[in-house]
């Protein structure tokens, strides 16, 4: 006997509408002996590649399929429009195909949702024989027909879906209660049969095999609530408001066989066996691209690949390496050669130095590098990236391990990506090039802020809560702790009271932790597909919306891993906007000679600069982890010292900097008695006193910084070969830290045998362990480096044109903070700003005598392109005819109020507030005169603090008990700091505490370091 077969089921994918996770509808099938099932989200299949591999691995078939939104016509765009469902269900791999190519056409008529009409459906013709369709829910167009008493238009509508569609099937579905007390469901009961009946006539009349389906939603019955719970998130509704959208009748949920049997007339469901029987002998998919794991390159088109590979290394040889160290570089590229031959990759070199090529063609800027692939020697002579990875010691093996080659993946950085992206599309044509889409899942921190706001907790009260649990990169950083419950479990003691009054909240956190809650798109990455191989044909494509590109529905792993798809980041990185317009600026011969490459960096002014703590608009290090570890370090005296401060910041790491600090100081006082004693004893200095150790982390300071260093470990210390270096760069790669122990043994065996003690092995192990979770690749750090040394020498040695470009840049990117920062720096070295003014004034600012003279886009409310027009008019006529021709819409009265009161007229300006409202900053400089003095004095111990500026925000307040309290704020520069004062200290210092007033402050830091508590107060601008 035939079993019934689910045709109609809805998983996450259908976003925020469905709640079946993926697995749990395969589970669910294999629970119920069902031997296929199908999944059928609302425009979208994204649920493929997990779905086609958690089936196979159970044994079910899976039927592909998609609800599609059809309407009358896509080339009509109205607001409002009603678009009906249509089910679609791929019988076969060219089915398959076919929903991808449909789907990418409803992705081309995109309008708030991807869209086909009739006339697409016709145009497919005979393909969609490898398709079946249903009448679908009661969104369908036939019984959407019925149900509003149009029994012409339905019979118009089945005779189109019936000779469009060889394997056309009746849809039943039965959800209402004809007996219920609710009106509205029972009307929707009503329909329901009346839906049925008209279908079965049309059975009967002109033998359309029908199906059963059941329009599930969620895995259980029970599940029934949390599902309408989520569709209040999607609606953004309250829980307890009644009007909210729900569905109407129930049982949406994954069902077996007899429970659907028991809802159906017995002629209805034998019916439905009959096809059931024939949809499972007729549907069975295989995905080549999934089964064989092959890759698919892409390819320039070059006769040979490894030929022209090596054929633009060797001009690299010639132009970038001098003639005495050929021979050491030739070497090194033959290796390398050797095993990109091995692994068949050349052609993803030769694509990437395609669009390198063209892009520097174009006069683009791109970056030194990013990520393991600077670390190849190949790259760097092709011209692909631009740090020597021999001078810099940086390793092939990370990128490409010769023992287990895996598919080179290049991250390059562009000023103008999208240009990048556009040539690769006139390249490898438009089939052949997609964008990556990503999924964004729910994490414990918004999943618990929207129940919240569901539950009707105010809106300041879900955050409050939430930022209490975890955020998705401090989950993505501690893999272990994944499970929600887990992570609850551990949580501050007022969630566990809140999930102990409301038991719903933990019910509902652990049925939509994960689950996928919109689709987005990648940074950067983009698929090139090899030729003859359109993506679309085999990866469905959706949009955000209408007017941005198409993205793919799958994310990158499942296209890298499951399709073996190549995946090239083309990323935007505005660093390289700023250098780029600083050159620009200088035009100077001189700059492009000495600017600064892989030799020249060691320009003292650019350390003097870094040390003095001025490091707004410096790549990498205006942070403020940076300002504060610089310092903590000892400072920065050579390019090394870029490269480590700048990976010693990030989140995990920075509990080095103590040891790293401690340790050079080791270094130092040892090279001192060295020297005094007139030693000249050659190699590395102790710090570990394991000499090979010593050796690898000599850069860093005895720290593991980078995990090159682990893969050096394991294999000098521990005598490891390259698959088991291998495997431990991954687990660190992916930051399976708890799979680490696994190791333990494994690598205390390797140094026992090389010739360690076990105490010493432990000893290395211990600091692997503890850095293991955080490191940072060295290709990239040192590349990235080079970008960070670029900006801070066009600082040090062209300030006057780097402060231009970024206060341009931090005002258009509305960058407010940054804008005072810069502009606060650039009094300090003396640079003086002119007011903007109609006659002088370009667009943005410019250099006028040494002096920055403001744009007229600074102003706020006059914006870039009314600028433009005022100077572009001016520059042909004169300012007094400009004002008099330039027609309203361009000089409106609010953008003359604003220039007039800014000064640009050449009058006075209005008063000084309203300049710092217009531009961002004052042009006069209130603290000239105290600057250098609150510098001086300015220092922090533990959390004792003394800091100056001028008062910016005075908030007055009462406490709990009625006393009266104040919220301060002390602005010096980009510097900002809260004060808080109470009872006490208003009657200390009430008085200074004025907007406007100069003062220095000493106080202590609140245990959460977000305000200061004031013990002492001098007042600077006294009066
Ligand atoms: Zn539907
Ligand atoms: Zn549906």
């Amino acid at each position: 006997m035939s079993k019934f077969v689910h045709l109609h089921t809805h998983s996450e994918f259908s976003v925020l509408d469905g709640m079946s996770r993926v697995t749990e509808i395969v589970e669910k099938a294999v629970e119920y002996g069902h031997s296929a099932v199908a999944i059928t989200d609302h425009g979208n299949m994204g649920s493929v590649p997990k779905f086609y591999e958690e089936a196979k691995n159970n044994k079910i078939e899976p039927i592909i399929g998609q609800e599609f939104y059809i309407v009358e016509d896509v080339k009509k765009t109205e607001k409002g429009e009603q678009s009906h469902h249509l089910v679609l269900l791929a019988r076969n791999y060219d089915g398959y195909r076919t929903l991808c190519r449909l789907s990418a056409i409803a992705a081309e008529n995109f309008y708030y949702r991807p869209r086909i009409d009739h006339n697409i459906l016709r145009y497919f013709g005979s393909d969609l024989k490898d398709i079946m369709a249903t009448s679908t829910c009661m969104s369908g167009e036939i019984p959407n027909a019925i149900m509003n008493n149009k029994p012409k238009k339905a019979k118009r509508l089945l005779s189109f879906y019936n000779s469009v569609f060889p394997n056309f099937f009746l849809e039943f579905m039965q959800h209402g209660d004809v007996k219920s007390r609710d009106r509205k469901e029972r009307k929707f009961a009503e329909d329901e049969e009346k839906i049925n009946e008209t279908l079965w006539e049309y059975h009967t009349k002109y033998d359309i095999p029908i199906v059963v389906t059941n329009d599930s939603h969620y895995p259980e019955p029970t599940d029934s609530w949390n599902h309408e719970f989520l569709l209040a998130i999607q609606t953004g509704a309250k829980i307890d408001d009644s009007s909210r959208f729900k569905f109407r009748g129930d049982g949406y949920h994954i069902t077996d066989t007899s429970d659907m049997r028991n809802h159906f007339p017995k002629a209805i469901w034998k019916a439905s066996e009959q096809s059931m029987d024939w949809i499972t002998k007729n549907t069975r998919i295989r995905i080549p691209e999934l089964e064989n794991k092959e890759h698919y390159l892409p390819s320039t088109g070059v006769k040979s690949p490894s030929r022209e590979v090596r054929r633009l290394s060797i001009v690299g040889v010639n132009s970038r390496v001098p003639v005495s160290k050929h021979k050491r570089y030739i070497k090194q590229l033959d290796y390398e050669l050797e095993v990109i031959k091995k692994a068949k990759v050349e052609n993803i070199f030769l694509v990437a130095d395609d669009y390198v090529k063209d892009a520097k063609k174009h006069d683009k800027e791109v970056g030194s590098g990013r990520g393991s692939m600077a670390g190849v020697l190949t790259s760097y002579l092709m011209g692909i990236t631009d740090v020597d990875p021999i001078r810099f010691n940086l390793s092939f093996e990370r990128a490409i391990n010769p023992a287990r080659p895996s598919l080179p993946d290049f991250d390059i950085d562009f000023d103008d990506k999208d240009h990048v992206v556009a040539y690769l599309r006139k390249r490898y044509g438009t089939e052949n090039v997609l964008q990556i889409g990503t999924l964004n899942r729910m994490h414990p921190r918004s999943t618990l802020q929207k129940i919240l706001k569901c539950l009707n907790y105010d809106f300041r009260t879900a955050v409050a809560y939430s930022q209490q649990l975890p955020d998705t990169g401090e989950m993505i950083a501690n893999r272990s702790s994944r499970d929600i419950r887990e992570i609850l479990e551990v949580a501050a003691p007022d969630i566990k009271q809140l999930l102990d009054d409301d038991p719903r909240i933990l019910e509902l956190m652990v049925k939509f932790d994960g689950l996928v809650q919109s689709v987005g798109k990648h940074a950067g990455g983009v698929l090139i597909s090899a030729p003859g191989q359109p993506i679309r044909d085999i990866v469905p494509i959706t949009k955000i919306s209408a007017e941005k590109e198409p993205v793919s529905q799958f994310d990158k792993i499942a296209l890298e891993k499951q399709f073996g798809f190549v995946k090239f980041d083309i990323l935007g990185l505005s660093t390289l906007r700023v250098i780029k317009e600083i050159k620009r600026l200088v035009d100077n011969e001189d700059l492009f000679k000495d600017f600064p490459d892989n030799d020249n960096l060691d320009d003292e002014e650019v350390f003097k600069l870094i040390n003095s703590g001025s490091l707004t608009g410096i790549f990498q290090l205006e942070g403020f982890a940076c300002r504060q570890a610089i310092p903590q370090i000892g400072g920065i005296h050579d390019f090394e010292d870029i490269v480590s401060i700048a990976s010693i910041v990030r989140p995990g790491v920075t509990q080095f900097i103590p040891v790293f600090a401690a340790n050079r100081k080791k270094k130092n006082k040892f090279k001192k008695v060295n020297v005094q004693s007139g030693s000249n004893e050659k190699g590395t200095i102790k710090i570990h006193g394991i000499k090979k150790l010593d050796k690898i982390l000599e850069s860093t300071e005895g720290v593991i910084l980078f995990q090159e260093q682990v893969m050096a470990i394991a294999q000098h210390i521990a005598g490891f070969d390259m698959i088991r270096v291998d495997d431990i760069k991954e687990k660190i790669k992916a930051k399976a830290t708890d799979e680490f122990d696994d190791m333990r043994l494994d690598f205390i065996n390797g140094c026992v045998e090389q010739g360690y003690k076990i105490k010493t092995a432990d000893y290395i192990w211990d600091m692997i362990r503890r850095a293991a979770g955080y490191l940072y690749n060295r290709a990239h750090a040192v590349s990235y480096s080079l970008i960070t040394y670029q900006t801070a020498y066009l600082k040090a040695n062209y300030p006057l044109e780097f402060f231009t470009v970024c206060i341009n840049m931090a005002r258009e990117g509305k960058k407010d903070r940054q804008l005072v920062a810069l502009h606060d720096e650039a009094l300090d070295l003396g640079i003086k700003f002119l007011r903007p003014s109609l006659t002088r004034s370009e667009t943005w600012c410019n250099i006028e005598d040494d002096k920055i003279r403001m744009g007229l886009a600074m102003v706020k409310g006059v914006g870039e392109t009314t600028a433009s027009e005022i100077v572009s008019t001016r520059n042909e006529m004169g300012v007094r005819r400009t004002l008099k021709v330039l027609p309203k819409k361009v000089l409106r009265v609010n953008v003359i109020k604003a220039l007039k009161e800014v000064g640009a007229y050449g009058n006075k300006y209005a008063d000084e507030d309203k300049q710092v409202a217009l531009l961002g900053f004052s042009l006069r400089d209130h603290l000239s005169h105290y600057r250098k003095r609150i510098k001086k004095a300015s220092y922090e111990k533990g959390n004792e603090v003394l800091f100056g500026g001028q008062v910016t925000e005075v908030r007055k307040q009462k406490t709990k008990n009625g006393d009266d309290m104040a919220f301060a704020k002390i602005s010096f520069g980009a510097e900002q700091n809260n004060v808080v004062l109470f009872s006490d200290q208003l009657a200390d210092f009430g008085n200074d505490f004025k907007v406007g007033n100069i003062l220095l402050v000493y106080g202590k830091k609140q245990p959460n370091y977000s305000s200061i508590i004031p013990e002492g107060v001098e007042l600077l601008n006294g009066n």
